[in-house]
């Protein structure tokens, strides 16, 4: 098994170096973050002429769009019937309607541009294992046909274990992403947008425009921005509150070469656990894509055991399964389940945000772009009030995060209790604990050579305590999941600054 944990896409691209800012400079729209929300905002921004930069505080697409499974449909679950109850069937249409026509959109930027990614239209399946499921599955067609959405309910099923019952939808798709991405960022470069890596955005100052878009390396003044860095990093009252009404979840993907006959289409059942399949088709043929072990980030004891689960479940169902690949990341969840994509904050025009999008970010981070940037040009964007990020009040956020804080202080005390400096040998190679060290907590790391790390174990973002992720050996946040390396670097945002190191006597 491979445990480096480098996608299978990042393990086939070829990527290249864009240089980090190195001065001051001005803009008409800055775009904060290179996933695909980001290029392909920029992209839709810079072919109507407007000057844009992306700031990207790592490399391009090295984060959740690099570790996707890239399934690119508007079946999302089974959440139709779910959306037509809670929000009405126009919010309920909207959202089927604007992921529907972010699959044709990013057909006609492949296409146009001939971009080679993998591109392979697909049926989608959302499949049935119990009975319960089934019942799930036949309200779900009753919601597609409300929709006008023309679907296949089947008993039968190609999957090699039992299933009880199907839902299809035709004219679905699946790429490699990270070629589209990079293709994508050639072709914006060509129309004058710049892209800066290692450049990580701290703070964006103004209430109106123009705003001053502060990084480690200068600043950029700009009349637009547009926040497509996952999880928002502001922490203040001003910026809409997202650290209320949001988390992240994580999920993992083996990629398994196996003598059984590979299979079209992309499945996904309905409850926990998890079992996402679908192939990718290169040149040695096809490797399963198989994902699951979805938990709230930090809030599994061990994660090797997600890995431990899909393999298992590889070698129940799937002849000579070799591991390939082993990855994981995470995604944001919103209170109601429906991504945040509009203006960001209802008192600041000009700055925008994209994000929540459940694991499903490949249609709806398309349909981002195109909401932001037809909001950045026209001033307006049609018949997408279902993801406007003002439906919440901050009142109703904030009793709702209350509910999940206290899941989470809970977790604090079960899963997180310290051991005494005296104890440092209990943390074994490889892993990493929480210490009792002069009065306070620290976290510390043994390496394969014996030397101990140790950080401040409080998330840099809101101060919110950090679990030892045992699989990607990093440090993660129990609130709002921002990571850290060993050495306290960020790895992923929200947070924006390191942890403190300790030098332990
Ligand atoms: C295991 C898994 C499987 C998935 N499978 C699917 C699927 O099959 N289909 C589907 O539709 N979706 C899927 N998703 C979801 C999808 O991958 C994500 O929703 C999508 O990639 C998010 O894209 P993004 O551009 O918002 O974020 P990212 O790709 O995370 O890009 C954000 C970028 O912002 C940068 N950044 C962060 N903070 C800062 C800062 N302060 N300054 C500058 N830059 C910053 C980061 O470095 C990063 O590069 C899956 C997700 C996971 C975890």
């Amino acid at each position: 098994m491979d445990s480096s944990f480098k996608s299978y896409w990042q393990d086939t691209i070829k990527t290249r170096n864009f240089a980090p800012l190195q001065e001051n400079t001005r803009t008409n729209t800055v775009v904060i973050g290179g996933g695909i929300v980001g290029i392909t905002t920029a992209y839709l921004l810079s072919t109507q002429g407007v000057d844009t930069i992306i700031l990207e505080g790592g490399n391009i697409s090295t984060s959740a769009t690099a570790k996707t499974t890239a399934k690119i449909t508007f079946q999302h679950g089974a959440i139709y019937n779910d959306l037509m109850t809670r929000v009405g069937k126009e919010k309920a249409f909207q959202y089927l309607d604007t992921n529907r026509n972010a699959i044709t959109h990013l057909n006609k930027i492949i296409t146009e541009h001939k971009i080679a990614c993998d591109y392979k239209t697909q049926p989608a399946y959302l499949y049935a294992t119990n009975n319960k499921e089934v019942e799930i599955i036949e309200k779900e067609k009753e919601a597609y046909d409300n929709l006008g959405v023309a679907s296949f309910y089947q008993e039968k099923s190609i999957l090699p274990f039992p299933v009880k019952a199907s839902l299809a939808v035709t004219n679905q798709g699946q790429f490699h992403p990270l070629k589209y991405v990079y293709s994508l960022a050639d072709i914006i470069e060509k129309k004058g947008c710049t892209i800066h890596e290692n450049t990580r955005v701290l703070d964006i100052q103004g209430s109106k425009s123009p705003f001053k878009v502060i990084t480690e390396k200068g600043e950029i003044t700009c009349e637009n921005v547009v926040v497509a860095c996952h999880y928002p990093f502001f922490n203040d009252g001003k910026h809409g509150m997202y650290f209320f009404r949001m988390y992240q979840d994580r999920s993992y993907v083996l990629g398994i070469r196996t003598s059984s006959e590979p299979f079209d289409g992309m499945y996904i059942n309905i409850n926990n656990p998890i079992y996402s399949l679908r192939y990718q088709f290169d040149d040695k043929g096809a490797l399963l894509l198989l994902g699951g072990g979805n938990h709230r980030t930090a809030e599994k004891e061990d994660e090797k055991a997600s890995y431990k689960e899909l393999e298992l479940f590889s070698h129940k169902y799937f002849t000579n399964p070799e591991i390939n690949y082993t990855w994981s990341n995470q995604d944001c969840m919103t209170l109601d389940g429906i991504p945040y994509i509009g203006q960001m904050s209802s008192n600041i025009k000009g700055l925008y945000i994209a994000t929540g999008f459940k694991k499903w970010g490949m249609t709806s981070g398309i349909l981002s772009a195109k909401i932001i940037s037809d909001l950045i040009i026209t001033g307006e964007s049609l018949n997408t009030d279902v993801f406007n990020p003002a439906r919440f009040s901050v009142v109703d956020s904030a009793k709702n995060f209350i509910v999940n804080g206290l899941e989470i202080a809970e977790n604090f005390i079960m899963k997180l209790m310290p051991i005494s400096l005296e104890n440092l040998s209990e943390v074994k190679v490889g892993e990493g604990k929480l210490i009792d060290y002069k009065n306070s907590k620290i976290g510390v790391y043994r390496d394969e050579d014996g030397n101990y790390f140790a950080v401040v174990p409080h998330c840099t973002h809101l101060g919110c305590l950090l679990k030892f992720n045992t699989a990607e050996k990093t440090w993660d946040c129990t609130c709002h999941g921002s990571r850290f390396n060993i050495f306290g670097d960020v790895i992923e945002g929200p947070a924006t600054l390191p942890l403190k190191r300790i030098e332990l006597q």
